[in-house]
């Protein structure tokens, strides 16, 4: 099924993202981890992508397995840095012949030491990407990143809602937004992509703190802010592992209902980690719910 139609029938729409094992580690950790998301029943499951194409046969697997193995809606993370069209039109050709519908169109991060923007191959920009893809033969579904604290490389926020934009008219159907911790800042992130003209679905992008050490890698590849609250939680349980996962799983599942509440965003988009049990603990009761009548068109 196409994501844009998932949107398009349900009130809130969950997802969960996770990533392929490491190469020398077996698949059946992965399958464990989508056995335990399928118990909250999310409505896709998106798989990550090596930025140069690293994971590009594990990510095929997982997500033709998420639909052929356990019926659930695969989002396949693809980027696109150093690709040449050909490549891209062999996967697409691929995807279409598993039944892989639904694309993250990316960009990918640039490999350290080049310069901002210097791609190798034959698309430069995410956009580029959505573009090929809405052209592509085969009835594909492409959605594209948002950053609600801004892109660690752009100007910024005004540059950064028009490239959006430009993704979105190239032919992006939804958006599914970086990491954040402070809700406030998705709110007006929200504000301003509307009032750009922006009008495809919103999944806010939530990761639970569940080890003090990661926060910080996190925050340094995100660039979100951390709120004083979180600051708080994660000082008083960095030396508890056990009470930080508790505390984790609060403050993400308050974050979530309070988006729900808001009205601001169209879907749920939960950075599992592989922590399948996790999902279960701040999704479970949430999901399934179906929309009355469709709120975006
Ligand atoms: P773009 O939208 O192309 O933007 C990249 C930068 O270029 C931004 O700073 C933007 O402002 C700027 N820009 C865009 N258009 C123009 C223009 N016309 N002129 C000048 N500047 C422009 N990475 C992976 O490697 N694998 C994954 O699976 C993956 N999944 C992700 C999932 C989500 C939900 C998110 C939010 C990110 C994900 N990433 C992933 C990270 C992503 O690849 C990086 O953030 C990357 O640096 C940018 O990708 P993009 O698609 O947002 O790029």
């Amino acid at each position: 099924m196409r994501i844009s139609d998932i949107y398009r029938e349900n009130s809130t729409v969950f997802s969960c993202e996770i990533f392929p094992p490491r190469p020398e580690s077996e698949l059946s950790s992965i399958y464990r981890t989508i056995e335990e998301i399928s118990s909250v029943n999310p409505h896709f499951v998106s798989v990550t992508y090596g930025a140069g194409g690293g994971t590009k046969k594990r990510t095929m697997q997982i997500s033709s397995d998420i639909k052929n193995r356990y019926s659930l809606e695969p989002l396949m993370h693809l980027t696109c840095i150093d690709s040449s069209r050909e490549d891209i039109e062999s996967l697409l050709g691929q995807l279409n012949d598993k039944n892989i519908n639904n694309i993250l169109a990316l960009r990918g991060d640039i490999p350290e030491g080049r310069e901002k923007g210097d791609t190798a191959g034959d698309f430069r920009y995410a956009c580029d990407l959505a573009g090929f893809i809405k052209k592509a033969a085969g009835n594909f579904c492409a959605g594209v990143a948002g950053y609600p604290e801004g892109h660690p490389e752009s100007e910024n926020y005004e540059k950064d809602i028009i490239y959006l934009k430009n993704k979105i008219d190239a032919g992006g159907e939804f958006i599914i937004t970086q990491l954040f911790f402070n809700n406030d800042c998705f709110y007006s992130y929200i504000d301003r992509i509307r009032a750009a003209g922006i009008k495809v679905p919103v999944s806010a992008g939530i990761m639970p703190v569940f080890k003090a050490s990661m926060i910080k890698k996190m925050v340094m590849l995100s660039g979100a802010s951390i709120p004083g609250e979180l600051d708080f939680v994660i000082k008083k349980y960095s030396s508890n592992p056990e009470d930080m996962v508790k505390a984790g799983v609060e403050y993400a599942r308050r974050q979530i209902e309070e988006i729900i509440a808001s009205g601001t965003a169209e879907g749920i988009h939960l950075y599992t980690m592989n922590y399948g049990r996790l999902a279960r603990e701040i999704l479970g009761g949430l999901t399934g719910t179906r929309k009355s009548e469709n709120k975006l068109s």
